[in-house]
């Protein structure tokens, strides 16, 4: 809780328990090597997985749709601001997750604030796994529904809250890939709970989207889940799309309820078109380049092998996100900032994004990597935790 008085106290009150946070300025493209003040990092903490970030095809589709269209849609989607090349990409991002239609947002946080708001109200309940992503979270406070969180990917304890909860309209919402843990949710299994119980069953694929499933088409697609299953699939197209903005999949009258009833949808400017157009280039590369998420698998084993000869605790997780669990604040801060001392930029990842005491080194991977720079990481760690740990 932040007071209106003495604010410069209260930010240094965050600094003494090393919940600061500062950003880093990058002084070009995003990727492997990124520049800060002058410095060349090797980054292992983008949402980059296919690095496509930088890709020179994407780069070439925004220029074309920069020509055509201009810079700025100029207009929210229902007014004047839905252009050809937003409409085409929804049709293209529909027939890519197989689902009937798609809707874009501005950002995936948007999304599910919109959808959340729209299906639920005063009355109805909203349940979700404690390790849900921020905007899940957001969008079930937003909608005056009743958010109830169940411990987390266990089924039976959702299962229950959804047999004991009063009368109403029901939404069960998860990440399909945990965004700060890296594990892929029982979607098979929490689908066949929330069907049982007549609930809706929402799933936001942020970091499952392109990376898992047949031709990258996400979490749900490697569960064989249908859109009976799934009937609201979130996706967003900043992590490994490389662009950005989100979109809503699901049947033609999901689609066109929230363009009636979506406010984040309504009330907001539309993407620039340009955008658009390059993530339609994006979206060919994530289905084809099959390459990419061949070599990421071969990126993650190596560094998961290597993790495990140091004596590393990783998550139990085969995806581009592998969290190395350090515990206090202090202590993630500090491995960053040797890390960051040899060259690495990892950044610290602390409470209030994850839970108090589950301080940790989001470490992720891009199919851009190489080999050697999965060695360096490896290296550079095993340096880290030696000093961290003769300091204490
Ligand atoms: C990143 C993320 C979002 C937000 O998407 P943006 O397009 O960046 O706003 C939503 N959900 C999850 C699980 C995410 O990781």
């Amino acid at each position: 809780m932040i007071t209106m008085k003495n604010l410069a106290e209260q930010l240094e009150r965050r600094r003494q328990d090393s919940l600061y946070r500062v950003r880093a300025v990058l002084d070009g493209p995003q990727g492997p090597e990124v520049s800060v003040n002058g410095n060349s990092l090797l980054s292992f903490c983008s949402n980059d997985y296919l690095g496509l970030a930088d890709h020179p095809d994407i780069i070439d589709a925004f220029h074309r749709g920069l020509d055509r269209y201009g810079a700025g849609s100029g207009a929210s989607h229902l007014v004047t601001g839905h252009s050809r090349a937003h409409h085409e990409l929804e049709a293209a991002l529909a027939e890519f997750v197989q689902r009937p239609r798609a809707l874009l947002f501005s950002t995936g946080y948007m999304a599910n604030l919109g959808v959340m708001s729209a299906l639920l109200g005063r009355g109805d309940r909203i349940f979700e796994d404690r390790l849900n992503h921020a905007s899940l979270l957001d969008g079930a406070r937003l909608s005056d529904a009743r958010l109830q969180r169940y411990a987390h990917a266990d089924v039976p304890a959702l299962d229950a809250a959804l047999a004991s909860a009063p009368p109403g309209e029901y939404l069960v919402a998860t990440d399909g890939v945990f965004s700060m843990d890296g594990d892929v949710a029982p979607l098979a299994e929490l689908s066949a709970s929330a069907a049982s119980h007549a609930a809706w069953f929402m799933v936001d694929d942020a970091h499952g989207l392109g990376v898992l499933g047949p031709g990258g088409r996400g979490s749900v697609a490697a569960a064989g889940l249908d859109l009976q299953a799934v009937p609201v699939l979130v996706g967003t197209l900043g992590k490994a799309f490389g662009t950005f903005g989100a979109f809503v999949a699901g049947s033609e009258e999901l689609i066109e309820t929230l363009i009636q009833a979506a406010r984040t949808y309504i009330y907001t400017t539309a993407l620039p078109p340009a955008v658009a157009v390059a993530t339609r280039t994006a979206l060919q590369h994530v289905r084809d380049d099959e390459w990419r998420r061949d070599r990421l698998a071969v990126l993650v084993a190596r560094f998961r092998a290597g993790a495990a000869q140091l004596g590393l605790q990783l998550a139990d997780t085969a995806t581009p996100i592998q969290p190395l669990l350090v515990g206090k604040a202090r202590d993630a801060l500090a491995l960053s900032e040797a890390l960051r001392a040899q060259g690495i930029l990892v950044t610290a990842i602390r409470p209030p994004t994850v839970p108090e005491g589950t301080a940790r080194l989001r470490i992720t991977f891009s199919a851009a990597h190489t080999e050697a720079q999965v060695d360096r990481l490896l290296d550079a760690l095993e340096k880290s935790f030696a000093t961290e740990i003769t300091e204490k």
